[in-house]
């Protein structure tokens, strides 16, 4: 058997120990001290978001970006089908209806056309997934959010360092919404960060983040004694999970230096199957500068997904497919619309493996077992 090329694995920078010591010899734990003032500062200058809060998932900083939306019972809050059901979760634990929206026909992102279809009058917030990293239309839904007064709350679960033009993905919403998870970019096992792009909702940002309290504001020396002042949870990671970040955060130049060639060797290795319209690769429109998040093709059928599935994984590959389509979700099934263009990225989109470390030749064996599913009866 073949050396097992896994789906994913952590890469380590080299400083995550050292700061670990650190937050141990610091002699207290809890979050908001120096490494997660540290993340948040690191975060706020190299993208230029007014302010950012670490919290301990991006499920965490949607749910905080739902509160901050200041939603009543009846309000619409447009997200797309194609996601991973925190971004539809938050919403909901806030009382709001979701309505759900289909990607584009070519990538599987938030379809602008479907957006403009579905505001009402009760629509509040539209929260745009810009998948593999690859940018969202942003110009004309951000015109249509300012015409229909609604929040944007981008989730940029996998847009670190990606990029809408010249702005940093997250930087152009009401909110970004960023996920650490394992299965990330850069990771801290479990993690996120909610930011801001206005100064307006920051202090109530505050408050929500400290568990409902002002603290905060004790902790600058504003006030004597702290006091519950408002709604909040408990968002805030722990002193080891944001020293373990910033080693991550810090070493982010050779971590996308290293995915984005491993992207670009997939793409340049595939294109030929692509024209052969075996598959479908990603399309990135010129708006879009994508960040080598994922790497992903689409197949022509599911049936075909899955048995190139195995048969990648029959020379020891991992592959994987991505989102079940929120509309067929057993918890908020939708019958009466149609969702053509999510069901196809569910039923038919592929992941291949793309992680720091994974090398060019590595890289070669599976485009060349692809080809080989391509050329045989298989397919
Ligand atoms: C991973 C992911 C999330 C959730 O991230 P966590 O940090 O695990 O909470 C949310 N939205 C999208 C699009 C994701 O891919």
């Amino acid at each position: 058997m073949k050396d097992e090329i896994p789906f994913n694995r952590i890469s380590l920078t080299g400083k995550e120990t050292g700061y670990l010591e650190r937050a141990i010899r610091n002699g207290k734990l809890s979050g908001n001290g120096e490494f997660t003032r540290a993340c948040q500062q690191w975060l706020e200058r190299r993208y230029g978001f007014t302010r950012a809060f670490l919290t301990t998932s991006c499920t965490d900083a949607l749910e905080m970006a739902a509160l901050l939306c200041d939603l009543n019972p009846g309000d619409e809050v447009i997200v797309p089908s194609f996601t991973f059901p925190s971004t539809a979760n938050a919403f909901l634990l806030r009382g709001a209806r979701v309505v759900l929206a289909d990607t584009e026909a070519d990538r599987p992102n938030l379809s602008i056309r479907e957006v403009e279809r579905l505001i009402t009058p009760r629509t509040r917030a539209v929260v745009p997934v810009h998948y593999a990293g690859i940018s969202c239309d942003m110009e004309p839904l951000l015109d249509l959010a300012e015409s229909a007064n609604l929040k944007v709350v981008e989730d940029c679960a996998h847009s670190l360092d990606g990029f809408y033009r010249e702005s940093p993905l997250g930087s152009l919403g009401h909110f970004g919404a960023f996920s650490f998870h394992d299965t990330k970019s850069v990771t801290c096992g479990e993690g996120g960060a909610l930011t801001l792009n206005s100064e307006s909702l920051v202090a109530r940002a505050e408050i929500h983040w400290e568990k409902g309290t002002n603290r905060m504001a004790f902790l600058r020396g504003e006030i004597d004694e702290y006091q519950w002042v408002g709604m909040g949870s408990s968002y805030l990671p722990s002193e080891l999970v944001a020293a373990f970040l910033l080693g991550q955060l810090e070493g982010i130049d050779p971590i996308q230096l290293d995915r984005e060639g491993q992207w670009d060797r997939y793409y340049v290795g595939l294109r030929s199957l692509e024209e052969r319209e075996c598959i479908a690769l990603p399309s990135v429109p010129s708006y879009a500068r994508q960040n080598g998040h994922l790497f992903y093709l689409t197949c022509r059928s599911p049936e075909e997904r899955r048995n190139l599935t195995a048969y990648l994984r029959k020379g020891g590959i991992t592959v994987q497919p991505h989102y079940s389509p929120l509309h067929l979700s057993p918890n908020l099934g939708e019958t009466s619309r149609q969702f053509p263009n999510s069901e196809k990225f569910g039923g038919q989109l592929l992941r291949l493996p793309l992680y720091r470390g994974l090398e060019g030749g590595q890289i070669d064996r599976i485009v060349h077992r692809i080809e080989e599913y391509y050329r045989s009866d298989l397919a």
